[in-house]
């Protein structure tokens, strides 16, 4: 069976010479040499200031939002995982939904200035798929009302924006290293921030609140030396990850450019291809399509489906028009390095 994606698996050699590091010296967790050494490289790599790295992309939102000392309704997308929403949940926060473009599947500004109350303290955009989101009209509206605004860039990983990390827009911006992730440390996330002070924070807040001055209520989100060498090892393939994804990314643009309908990229960034995202014309369509693809052993994705304003109690938004459109008739197909071009072809 082919699936929508497979973990990237490290050297085993580099692996396990970094694996002997670690019982030489014995130290396993809490702040470790790999985990320093990674988030030195990471910086580095991806062109930030201050990178944390956390136990997963989802504690890192919770981290963003702890630091930032949200407080009430915080405005998202509708068109996301559902770690967006389920981190504000558990925060205790409430997640309010803005419509999503049909074209670029990001949340619209537009849509985020009609849902904006006295109760909001942010706006959490979602880079959908690693398309960087119309971040200059968000600053503006944050500007405008006073608002904090924390990027989910789980699948955003390198991507530039005018030439810079899309990483250092907005006050924080989260990644996840989850082993479907484009770059991945088996579990594991990481939160970006241009504010040193506000790093720092992050860093107390993942080790229990330990090391706080200001008075912290921290809680256990460390990563450990077995994900950071994980992490050290895919780090040296990622050029190779990067043109194996790419490869695949254009076969299927040239094989399907007249049957499908393609994400709209922003003009000033670069991709990833983190994923493969197709649009049909219909939900029928679809659902014709995943059973001809299972019949061949491959297993595509309905993602981001149901939309993330349904299910969970929450006042149903009928405003997420576009979200629920899009929603009902997207398809992400298999695309991860070590996948047969034959087989692409075929899918095609
Ligand atoms: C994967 C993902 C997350 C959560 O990351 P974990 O590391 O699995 O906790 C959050 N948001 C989005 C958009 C994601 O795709």
């Amino acid at each position: 069976m082919i699936n929508v994606t497979k973990p990237y698996q490290p050297n085993k050699q580099k692996f396990l010479s970094l694996i002997n590091r670690v019982y030489e010296k014995g130290t396993w967790t809490n702040n470790g040499p790999l985990v320093q050494e990674l988030e030195k490289r990471l910086a580095s790599f991806l062109g930030v200031e201050n990178i944390v790295l956390v136990s997963s992309g989802t504690m890192a939102l919770q981290f963003g939002y702890k630091a930032l000392e949200l407080t009430g309704e915080v405005i998202t997308t509708p068109f996301s995982f559902v770690a967006t929403r389920n981190s504000l949940l558990w925060e205790g926060l409430t997640p309010k939904f803005a419509d999503i473009d049909r074209e670029t599947y990001n949340i619209s500004p537009k849509a985020i200035e009609q849902v904006i109350t006295e109760k909001t303290s942010a706006i959490m955009p979602v880079h959908v798929f690693g398309n960087p989101c119309e971040m200059d009209e968000i600053s503006a509206l944050a500007q405008k009302w006073g608002l904090k605004v924390i990027y989910d860039a789980a699948h955003a990983f390198g991507v530039k924006y005018d030439g810079k990390s899309v990483l250092t827009y907005g006050d924080v911006s989260i990644l996840s290293f989850h082993a479907t992730k484009l770059f991945h440390t088996l579990e594991g996330g990481a939160v970006i921030t241009c504010d040193a002070v506000l790093a720092e924070k992050v860093r107390s807040l993942r080790n229990f609140g330990l090391a706080a001055k200001q008075r912290v209520i921290g809680i256990n989100g460390k990563m450990n030396e077995i994900e950071a060498a994980v992490g050290l090892c895919i780090l040296d393939d990622i050029e190779v990850i990067h043109a194996e994804r790419q490869e695949i990314f254009n076969l299927y643009a040239r094989g399907l450019k007249d049957y499908v309908f393609f994400q709209n990229w922003n003009p000033s960034a670069t991709r990833n291809y983190s994923y493969a995202p197709i649009l049909l014309s219909s939900e029928e369509l679809l659902v014709k399509i995943i059973d001809d693809l299972k019949a061949e052993g491959v297993s595509p994705r309905r993602y981001f489906f149901p939309n993330l304003d349904e299910g969970t109690g929450l006042s149903p938004s009928n405003q997420s028009m576009a979200a629920e459109d899009v929603s009902k008739r997207i398809l992400c197909l298999p695309i991860y390095p070590g996948l047969e071009v034959s087989r692409v072809k075929k899918i095609n």
